[in-house]
């Protein structure tokens, strides 16, 4: 379920190990986030999106034992581990003997913090529609096509923040935000970028090739700062307002564009998983996991695996590998139950 970089691992790992794999996608295209909110290189391999993500989807596009359906959900799910039927919301059935849950998640909707400008002010933009428009080649203000003076990219938006039910962390937004930075100055050289941060989290191997990198070699400006609100100057230009917490004074700064480095809410759709599939959530409404140890792929009933970011917040790389162990155990446990029954 889910045609993702999760999913679309899974699907090719069931191939691999000689089995038939169903793709059920509710969309119309293949590739999940990276490619329905066209995001522009990815973290880390500095690969365009449509390209990485686009190998995945032929390979298994191209795969005789994948069948792909498209804009399609299971709405009805019974039966047990090595035999189950799922009913699709175009009335065909499946007989499968595991289910992969690679559901993925949901953008944060700025919308939900309103006192910094998303939705009220034209240049205040997402990460997504930031990158939809470095993939387009030009940056510019959507209210009247000037080039930005300056950028300041908002960190934390939708993680981090309890006031708005938000505990976690995003994981990937500080190295998507430092590697935005640095799109932003290779296409348009006399813009300043600003960084507004909590703390700076480009964990592993992300700290010299994109925190430290885009201020040494692309000037980006990182501001450690709460900040209260974006409000409009007379100028038509965007004001962040907040407190500079290194030394704790309040600082106003004009911007031409203001990005929210939005962060990744549960699936909204998880509801509607949980009750057609069985499965439990866990408490900020991801998918639970089984156990962490023994059975990592595993949800709180037997035969129903997942994987990436129906578990939380991940990155690419990650939620490939867990599709690929999700499918592993899918058909080791497969295997197990044929010598039980044999
Ligand atoms: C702004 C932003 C930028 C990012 N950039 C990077 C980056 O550069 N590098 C990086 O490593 N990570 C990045 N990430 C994280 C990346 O988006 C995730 O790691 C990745 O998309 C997770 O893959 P997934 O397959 O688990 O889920 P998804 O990509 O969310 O895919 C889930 C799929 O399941 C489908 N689906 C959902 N519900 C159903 C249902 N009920 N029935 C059928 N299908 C369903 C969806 O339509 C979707 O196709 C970024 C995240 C954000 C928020
Ligand atoms: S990765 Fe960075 S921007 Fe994203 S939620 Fe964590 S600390 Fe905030």
């Amino acid at each position: 379920m889910g045609a993702g970089p999760a999913g679309l691992s899974a699907a090719a790992t069931v191939s691999a190990a000689g089995y038939k794999a169903v793709l059920v996608e509710k969309e119309d295209i293949l590739g999940g986030a990276p490619i329905l909110s066209g995001y522009a290189k990815l973290v880390p391999s500095g690969e365009w999106a449509k390209d990485a993500i686009g190998r995945m989807v032929s390979r298994v596009e191209e795969d005789a034992a994948v069948t792909v359906h498209k804009g399609a959900k299971v709405t009805q799910f019974e039966g047990e581990p090595g035999s189950f039927t799922a009913t699709l919301s175009n009335g065909e059935k499946v007989s499968t003997g595991a289910v992969v849950l690679a559901t993925g998640f949901t953008h944060f909707d700025s919308i939900n913090k309103p006192e910094w400008g998303f939705g009220t002010f034209e240049d205040v933009l997402t990460t997504t529609q930031m990158e939809q428009m470095v993939s387009a080649g030009k940056i510019s203000c959507p209210s009247d096509g000037r080039v930005p003076e300056r950028v300041a990219i908002l960190l934390c938006v939708g993680s981090r923040d309890r006031q708005i039910g938000r505990e976690w962390c995003s994981k990937i937004c500080c190295t998507v935000s430092a590697n935005l930075a640095m799109e932003i100055k290779e296409l348009s050289p006399q813009t300043d970028v600003f960084i507004y941060y909590m703390d700076i989290r480009t964990f592993g191997l992300y700290e010299d090739k994109f925190y430290w990198k885009s201020q040494e070699e692309f000037k980006t400006k990182y501001v450690k700062a709460r900040i209260a609100e974006v409000t409009a100057s007379g100028d038509g230009r965007l004001l962040v307002k907040g407190e500079d917490t290194l030394v704790k004074r309040p600082i106003i700064i004009p911007f031409d564009i203001v990005v929210h480095a939005i962060g990744m809410d549960p699936n909204e759709e998880n509801p509607e998983l949980s009750s057609v599939f069985g499965i439990a959530l866990e408490k900020h409404g991801f998918i639970e996991r089984a156990e962490h140890y023994t059975n990592t792929c595993g949800t709180t009933r037997r035969g129903i695996y997942a994987a990436g970011a129906a578990y939380g917040p991940e990155t690419i790389d990650d939620s490939i590998s867990q599709g690929a162990a999700a499918a592993s155990r899918a058909v080791a446990d497969l295997n197990a139950l044929v010598q039980k029954a044999g």
